[in-house]
């Protein structure tokens, strides 16, 4: 019998978030250790959950959503998505330019699917989010990274962005507020992107998943409030802000010329309709969290829980020798960096297993997300304060031993 091999596709394609370090976490775990997971971006370990009125009109919708739904999502869901854009001064997005899909994850994929040709080029943040990296290779694109930069509240580098545009390039990914570095972006920035697009005729991304969680009283710009006339996809669910990360349910929004996006539309439609609909009982959540109290601004303001953790994690760390990082302006993680003077590290997947298998604390190591160098990890900011004290005192007592190697 000829073995079952994997394809070819797959040869360039990580994610490395869910990968081997994780699998020996668990084993850890199963034999009894306690691991301070300071790893993954899932809201429910950490006992932030979802509101409850979303949870209760699930339910209370749960019979009613046995069969499927239009491939672009129910109309309840679609019209409050619409209605929340107009309330943010997002007047083109109708009905018709929503689709909900399982989560955004599956909007990254499926868009993609629809757009890209093999070689097409796609500029995507380093650091990234890795799903965008990993998907632009699974549909035959090239994705080509720009750089962040830490000193400058880890904002894109726009004149990197510009020197990295080539013939070939098609699209430019902008994750704001961004994971991993916590950065929110402002006008200035977007405007960049906005004019880079208009000029070279490229389509923007926008990951906007995060466009709720905001410290310190920052503000979110949707891209696609700032032109009609520039291809754009937004893409936002309830997977952070209302944390239910597990039910699934995200929507890309298309805005832009009509008449340009006309091709791509009916595209995107064909590839919808494949995976036949997302999942119902999710989609009912859609306006019950949308419409309903906002209750993650509790979280992200000053007393706030998510405010909380976040100050407490980036004092700590940075209080340690050799350690620095930009406290986040928004979504829920710091990349932190570590001196590479203090601390030569030369592969950072095998510092994080060691930090792991000696302190039994598990971030993610910085090259995952395409960083370029070894000298960078991501820490999750969903852990109690206790946790989060208990995490970053397990680093430092690694970080002496590792330091003196
Ligand atoms: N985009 C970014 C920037 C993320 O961080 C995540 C999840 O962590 C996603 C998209 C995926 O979200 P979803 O749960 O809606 O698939």
């Amino acid at each position: 019998m000829r073995p079952m091999q994997h394809s070819s596709k797959l040869a360039n394609v990580r994610y490395e978030l869910r990968g081997p370090i994780l699998a020996a976490a668990k084993k850890m775990e199963a034999e009894g250790h306690r691991i301070l997971r300071m790893n993954l971006g899932d809201t429910a370990p950490f006992g932030l959950e979802a509101p409850e009125s979303i949870v209760t009109d699930m339910i209370h919708h749960l019979r009613g959503a046995q069969g499927y739904s239009d491939s672009k999502g129910i109309f309840s869901a679609r019209t409050a998505i619409s209605q929340y854009y107009q309330t943010k001064g997002l007047m083109q997005i109708g009905v018709e330019d929503l689709f909900v899909g399982n989560g955004v994850s599956e909007l990254i994929s499926m868009t993609l699917q629809a757009f890209l040709e093999n070689g097409d080029e796609v500029l995507i943040p380093a650091p990234d989010y890795p799903l965008w990296t990993a998907s632009v290779t699974l549909t035959g694109g090239v994705p080509v990274h720009y750089m962040c930069q830490e000193d400058n509240e880890w904002w894109p580098d726009m004149a990197d962005v510009a020197a990295k545009i080539t013939p070939a390039t098609r699209a430019i990914v902008v994750i704001n507020p961004n994971n991993p570095t916590g950065a929110v972006y402002p006008r200035h920035i977007l405007e960049q992107f906005v004019e880079l697009a208009r000029n070279h005729d490229l389509v923007i991304f926008a990951d906007e998943i995060y466009e709720k969680i905001l410290y310190d009283g920052r503000t979110h710009i949707h891209m696609a409030s700032m032109a009609d006339d520039v291809c754009m996809l937004t893409f936002s669910g309830l997977s952070k802000a209302y944390r239910m990360p597990g039910y699934r349910a995200g929507w890309v929004a298309l805005t832009g010329p009509r008449s340009a996006m006309a091709d791509f539309r009916e595209a995107l439609e064909l590839i919808a309709s494949l995976r036949l609909c997302s999942n119902v009982p999710a989609q009912h959540a859609i306006q019950t969290s949308l419409g309903g109290y906002q209750s993650i601004n509790d979280l992200t303001k000053p007393g706030g829980r998510l405010h909380e953790q976040r100050d407490r994690a980036s004092n700590l760390l940075n209080s340690l020798p050799g350690v620095s990082c930009v406290p986040a302006a928004g979504a829920m993680y710091l990349f932190v960096k570590l001196d590479p003077l203090m601390y030569p590290i030369t592969s950072d997947e095998q510092f994080v297993i060691d930090l792991l298998q000696d302190q039994k604390i598990l971030v993610s190591h910085g090259t995952a997300f395409h960083w370029p160098t070894t000298d960078h990890f991501r820490f999750v900011i969903l852990p109690s304060v206790d946790d989060i004290e208990e995490a970053v005192r397990r680093i430092s007592v690694f970080l002496a031993v590792y330091r003196r190697k």
